[in-house]
């Protein structure tokens, strides 16, 4: 596993990680777009983006990496 727990713009769930700084100048919210199982919003979209994983639907992810793949910041880890 990257080492990503020290780093403070890494917000973590239980098995997505997310580098909310990279997030900040996202215009495309791929992220959102992507996921079929509905896993992220992105809140703040107009001035501050930032990419939220819905800790209820966190569990639904099936490991496809659609979602990194789509992010083209590269924000999402997924252990
Ligand atoms: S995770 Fe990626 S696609 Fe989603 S808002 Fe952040 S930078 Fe954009
Ligand atoms: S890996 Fe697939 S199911 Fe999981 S959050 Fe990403 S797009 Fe959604």
């Amino acid at each position: 596993m990257k080492k990503i727990k020290d780093n403070t713009s890494i917000i973590n769930y239980n098995f997505h990680h997310i580098d909310i700084s990279k997030c900040r100048c996202c215009k495309e919210f791929s992220c959102e777009e992507v996921c079929f199982r509905g896993v992220y919003n992105v809140i703040n979209k107009e001035i501050f983006p930032n990419c939220v994983v819905i800790l209820e639907r966190e569990d639904f992810c099936v490991k496809c990496h659609l979602c990194t793949t789509a992010c083209k910041k590269k924000a999402i880890f997924i252990d």
